[in-house]
């Protein structure tokens, strides 16, 4: 079996996958790995400026992502700029206040999220590695719904859902209808077919 290293510290994001690609690939996730500055312009950029510099550091193959959420009605903001909205110190309920108020007179409150997933070898350019993307589109909603989750989740409300937000659903319901699951559905289908 392949193996691929992860490059996240992100708990939540190192279980997801390596249950996901059980039986197809061997995730391993070393907390040792250089910092790595996201100022790319693109998830994509992002994405593999993290798997670049693991795979270079580590001499593997090397996975990373970058989600954002892009808003129809505000020129696809906060797009890539996503953690940070804010603001550098900015927080998960900061972002989400920051964007509520944005969207008080905007009409088009429709948005999607996308999660891209970057696998590089050591030294590979960036037309090179390969990218796998997962996307959700859905509706910003006028207030807060919902305490699970994390990031925008409580403003989202997936089109392919009955009417809740993303923190109005387990992990497990999330989970159908999630950018990032289906970007590690595409990633999967590659490594299969590879194999
Ligand atoms: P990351 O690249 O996965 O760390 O995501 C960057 C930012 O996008 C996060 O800090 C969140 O603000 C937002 N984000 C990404 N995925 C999700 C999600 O599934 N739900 C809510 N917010 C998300």
């Amino acid at each position: 079996m392949r193996t691929i290293l992860l490059a996240t510290t992100n708990q939540g994001k190192i279980t997801e996958i390596r249950e996901l690609l059980a039986g197809i690939a061997e995730i391993i996730s070393p907390g040792n790995l250089p910092e790595v500055f996201e100022d790319g312009e693109s998830l994509a950029e992002n994405a593999y400026k993290k798997a670049r510099s693991a795979a270079d550091f580590s001499n593997m193959d090397a996975v990373a992502d970058d989600s954002g959420l892009f808003v129809d009605g505000i020129d696809g903001r906060p797009g890539v700029l996503s953690a940070r909205y804010a603001g550098e110190n900015a927080d998960d309920n900061s972002n989400r206040q920051k964007l509520l108020a944005e969207m008080s007179k905007v009409e088009n409150r429709k948005a999607y999220f996308s999660t891209v997933i970057c696998l590089c070898s050591p030294s590979q350019e960036f037309e090179e590695a390969l990218f796998f993307e997962g996307c959700c589109w859905g509706t910003i909603s006028h207030k807060e719904m919902g305490a699970n989750g994390f990031g925008y989740d409580s403003i989202f409300v997936p089109d392919d859902g009955d009417g809740r937000t993303f923190a109005q659903m387990s992990s497990a319901e999330k989970a159908k209808y999630s950018h990032r699951a289906r970007a590690i559905e595409q990633f999967k289908d590659a490594l299969l077919s590879m194999s």
